[in-house]
């Protein structure tokens, strides 16, 4: 059955890396008989200066009708002056993620043992690490009510949060998270704080109950502050991690860190529909668009990840990923990942040679 993929380039290298991402897809879906259409519309700044807003309606309702969204950057200076609910990221890219209920954030840490001297940790803890996050992305105390800043009685003010999160809410995203863990090495653990917070308790129970329906899957569970610790100390001992949005948050961008490059990270975001949102970590970098220096290849595997976890297409994610090692291989680098003795490449160069090993 034809699967419905729309491209959404967004601002600054949002469009340059969509460019090389959408030379695999097409390639893939030729070589391969994938049977997939593929759709582009406008989203974030760009969406903005031609349609008057960062979501406009066409762009939402062919959201809606796709099996998965790639998604490149929003935003840039010139649309920081906007009153915040209408910039590209809030009016945007939040607002699809709202829109669309994506409450299940995957954020794998994979750091490719040819750039494992671009980590700030020894290469020995890093090379070949391969860490899946798995953070609930639409609750928690980001979301939780009441919040807000009072006046007290002594007419100090104080600032509060309710960090609340429902069964329901914790089943669904441990199931991703054990259905993830299913792909991989079978290793969960699950990251909480139930020493002390109430609300991580449940969690933590709910896991528990979880693992009766996952007998294949070890689940382990860590306090976050010994996590953000072991994930300095020896992050290769995880396979999947899975915790509420505020400890994931804070964790997938210190395991982002761990390979070195933002270029090289993608993500995604899935509803219970099964429909997903694939995109590079980093944003649209406007001190280095238009200059066609952009590293693709967190784009590029955002389309692995989109054939694995949503169009259900294990081979050809494999093959993508596998492209993207040959080319490192053959010492081809973007500025942000480049090292002595390997040779600078454009990020049309890079898109161009992973079609290349594609090709083969
Ligand atoms: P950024 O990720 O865009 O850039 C941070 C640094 O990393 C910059 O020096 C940039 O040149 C570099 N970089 C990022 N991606 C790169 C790539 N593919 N290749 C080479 N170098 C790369 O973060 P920022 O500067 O904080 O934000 C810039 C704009 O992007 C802002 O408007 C911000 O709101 C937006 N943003 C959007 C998203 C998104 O669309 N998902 C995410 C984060 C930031």
């Amino acid at each position: 059955m034809t699967k419905k993929i729309l491209l959404l380039p967004g601002d600054g290298i949002g469009v340059e890396i969509m460019a090389e991402a959408r030379k695999v897809l097409e390639l893939m879906n030729e070589k391969h008989s994938l049977d997939l259409e593929l759709d582009e519309a406008l989203v974030g700044g760009s969406a903005i200066d031609s349609a008057g807003k960062a979501l406009p309606d066409i762009t939402l309702e062919k959201c809606h009708a796709a099996n998965a969204i790639l998604l490149g950057a929003v935003g840039g200076p010139k649309w920081d002056n906007l009153p915040p609910a209408d910039r590209p990221e809030k009016g945007g890219l939040l607002k699809i993620r709202k829109e669309m209920g994506l409450f299940g954030n995957l954020r794998p840490a994979l750091l490719y043992k040819q750039l494992a001297d671009a980590s700030s940790l020894k290469p020995e803890l890093v090379a070949d690490l391969d860490i899946l996050i798995v953070r609930e992305l639409t609750g928690g105390i980001y979301f939780g009510e009441p919040r807000g800043i009072r006046v007290l009685e002594n007419g100090e003010r104080q600032g509060y949060n309710t960090y609340v999160y429902a069964e329901s809410e914790i089943r669904r995203i441990g199931k991703v998270a054990f259905e993830m863990a299913q792909r991989r090495d079978k290793r969960l653990c699950s990251v909480d704080k139930a020493n002390v917070l109430e609300a991580t308790m449940l969690w933590r129970e709910v896991m528990e109950g979880l693992a009766k329906d996952y007998p294949d899957v070890e689940l382990s569970h860590m306090y976050v502050d010994n996590a953000a610790m072991q994930l300095i100390r020896a992050p290769k001992q995880f396979d999947v991690m899975v915790t509420g949005n505020m400890f994931g948050d804070i964790l997938s961008d210190a395991a982002a860190m761990l390979t070195g490059s933002i270029g090289m990270l993608p993500s995604a975001s899935m509803n219970e529909k099964g429909q997903g949102m694939y995109e590079p970590c980093h944003g649209s970098a406007p001190d280095i668009a238009g200059q066609g220096i952009a590293n693709p290849l967190a784009t590029i595997l955002s389309v692995a990840m989109m054939m694995r976890y949503t169009l259900n297409m294990p081979e050809p994610a494999l093959l993508i990923e596998e492209a993207v090692s040959t080319v490192l291989d053959q010492g081809l680098r973007t500025g942000d990942i480049y090292s002595e003795g390997c040779t600078k490449v454009s990020t049309s160069e890079m898109g161009a040679a992973v079609v290349a090993a594609l090709s083969l």
